[in-house]
């Protein structure tokens, strides 16, 4: 009999096997099923407009495989998209928080939940996510741009430059003139805290990374001013205007309140008057009639302000200046030629769009019933 039964235990064996292997198919299959099943009930939740629905039925998943971690990172993504920080973030922090995931998900979910704290304004996290993601990786690149981000508005200078240098290294981005700027908004520090050795070595850094800063000749005429230095630093502010015209416009209020002995005055409006001549650009003028009427040269300028009037770019500030250098010219020789003013003005009238796009801010010369920029209806009015 025992022989019967030993003959036997291949048999049952088998049957045995055969039937836990029908019962784990059969289980594998129900699973199938109720995968798409739940799946498709979580995105009926998300269309009608019930979220917290969906996501419970996605935070409540038991297994993530490769396709179900991309759609909870883009639904993550979505929610984020439309505001909804605290659902992205809910999302993203479960996907994280799983053991089955690879690594490339495990970073892409890093990713996400890092940009789901920057934009929820809880910086500090965001650093910490994007910085264990570094730490985990150093080859890792997409994470450099976030954190570069995250100091810059948290004006950690220093770490946004090691950051950056990174990335340079990493990705080959030229943030050279980033960097530049980094060492600038550290020198601006230093030159605060009259640190002024320490502000000329970061200043020297700047120009080192972007020798074509202008800002690096701005901050060398400020510290060769906090120095007492005032020709070099006068050198230094001319330098940067003659590179960059715009600075003129930052520069002329510091300039006139630092340099406002006589001789000083005559020799910036004499820079201003060159610089114009070669240059033509109308904002100078402005500036140069401001200087002249501190210098009480109002009448050497009377000619100047004619061609200006009849024949340069008008723009609203300079013929502002204009209309004071004529008056006062009135006040002193009652002789005005106010047909400049008035050619001047209508030219300027005529340069500017009197329409505009409520919807997308388009400018433009003529009436339309639909903008041309945003292709809306009704939305064009005066400006
Ligand atoms: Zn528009």
């Amino acid at each position: 009999m025992q022989e019967i039964l030993f003959l036997l235990l291949p048999i049952a064996f088998y049957s045995g096997w055969h039937a836990a292997r029908k019962r784990y198919k059969e289980h594998q299959e129900q699973q199938r099923q109720d995968v798409p099943q739940r799946f498709v009930q979580g995105i009926n939740y998300l269309l009608s407009e019930e979220p917290d629905k969906a996501l419970d039925v996605f935070l409540n998943y038991a297994e993530v495989d490769e396709h179900t971690a991309n759609t909870f990172l883009l639904l993550g993504n979505l929610f984020r998209n439309r505001g909804e920080i605290n659902r992205a973030l809910r999302i993203h922090q479960n996907l994280v928080a799983r053991s089955d995931l690879s690594k490339a998900q495990r970073t892409a979910a890093m990713l996400a939940l890092g940009e789901d704290f920057f934009a929820a304004g809880l910086l500090d996290r965001a650093e910490s996510v994007f910085s264990e993601l570094l730490k985990d990786d150093p080859k890792h690149a997409d994470a450099c741009e976030p954190l570069r981000n995250i100091y810059e508005q948290l004006h950690e200078w220093n770490k946004a430059i090691e950051i950056a240098q990174l990335a340079q290294q990493r990705s080959k981005v030229d943030h050279s003139r980033l960097i530049a700027h980094y060492y600038c908004e550290l020198a601006v520090q230093e030159l605060q805290k009259q640190n002024l050795f320490r502000a000329e070595e970061t200043i020297k850094k700047a120009a080192k990374s972007y020798p074509a800063a202008s800002r690096v000749l701005v901050l060398n005429a400020d510290l060769a001013y906090a120095r007492n230095q005032r020709e070099e630093a006068l050198n230094f502010y001319r330098q940067a205007i003659e590179k960059d015209t715009r600075l003129i416009g930052m520069l002329f209020n510091q300039l006139v309140n630092k340099f406002n002995q006589k001789d000083e005055l005559e020799s910036l409006y004499q820079f201003i008057q060159q610089t114009f001549a070669k240059t033509q650009d109308a904002k100078l003028f402005g500036y140069l009639l401001q200087l002249a009427h501190k210098l009480g040269k109002l009448s050497d300028m009377r000619v100047q302000v004619g061609e200006y009037l009849t024949k340069g770019k008008p723009s609203l500030n300079t013929l502002a200046h204009a209309t004071d250098v004529l008056s006062a010219l009135w006040q002193e020789e009652k002789v005005c030629d106010i047909a400049q003013l008035q050619t001047a003005l209508q030219r300027l009238s005529a340069s500017q769009p009197d329409f505009q796009c409520a919807q997308c801010g388009y400018k433009m010369h003529g009436y339309l019933w639909r903008c041309p920029a945003c292709h809306h209806w009704d939305t064009v009015s005066n400006v």
